[in-house]
């Protein structure tokens, strides 16, 4: 695990709750038997419903955008493995985490149980938010979406930040969205990124 914080330092990340929660939570837990060698490699491994859980680099990025704090109420669309969301829960976050397939919802639920996190978690269409809980201090989108998801948007608190890869199916630029306002948001455009599509009423058919 010191390794993997090594690299993902050298790429850039500084934030210390972001590596810290990278040294502490074990990542071969979320991957399948057959991968568990390969699971402190700085790269996406398949989990199972054609999806993966991603590079830890970018889970790290996303993470450090958000500016997480203790007690922040965080929003994830895409549960996929339950890495990102351990990391979540390793900071402090109170974590509240949508995934579309069945069986990786399930199987998140129970790693994550096993290592005693304990998010909320829902199966659902994540484009639409979980307006149950809104407003968040921070909602991360960890699928590709065509547009920014409006309903997100809407279920920021001010001062609130959305993170969101929005491009194509090959390839999308990190958008960090700031609530600064009722009707204010301001935009941040930054680095590519390539994730699997967001699937739903408001993201990909
Ligand atoms: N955050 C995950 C992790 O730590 O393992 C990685 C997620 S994977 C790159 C993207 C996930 O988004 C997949 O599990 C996929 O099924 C899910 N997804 C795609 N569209 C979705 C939607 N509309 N609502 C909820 N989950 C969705």
């Amino acid at each position: 695990m010191a390794k993997l914080v090594k690299i993902i330092e050298e790429k850039g990340i500084k934030d210390k709750n972001v590596l810290q929660a990278v040294q502490s939570v074990p990542r071969h837990v979320f991957v399948d038997t057959a991968f568990e060698n390969r699971a402190y490699e700085d790269s996406a491994l398949p989990i199972g419903n054609g999806q993966t859980i991603s590079q830890p680099y970018t889970v790290a990025a996303q993470t450090e955008l958000l500016e997480v704090e203790k007690g922040d109420k965080i929003l994830e669309i895409g549960t996929g493995s339950g890495y990102q969301a351990a990391i979540l829960c390793q900071m402090g976050a109170d974590v509240y985490s949508v995934e579309r397939h069945e069986k990786l919802y399930q199987n998140a639920k129970e790693t994550l149980q096993k290592l005693g996190y304990r998010p909320h978690l829902k199966l659902g269409d994540g484009t639409l938010g979980w307006s149950a809980y809104a407003p968040y201090d921070g909602i991360v989108v960890t699928a590709g979406a065509p547009v920014v998801p409006e309903d997100l948007k809407q279920q920021l608190n001010i001062g609130g930040k959305l993170v969101v890869p929005v491009g194509d199916q090959k390839s999308q630029v990190m958008i960090r969205i700031t609530r600064t306002g009722e009707n204010d948001f301001k935009e941040e455009r930054l680095s590519h990124f390539k994730f699997v599509p967001l699937i739903g009423e408001k993201g990909w058919d």
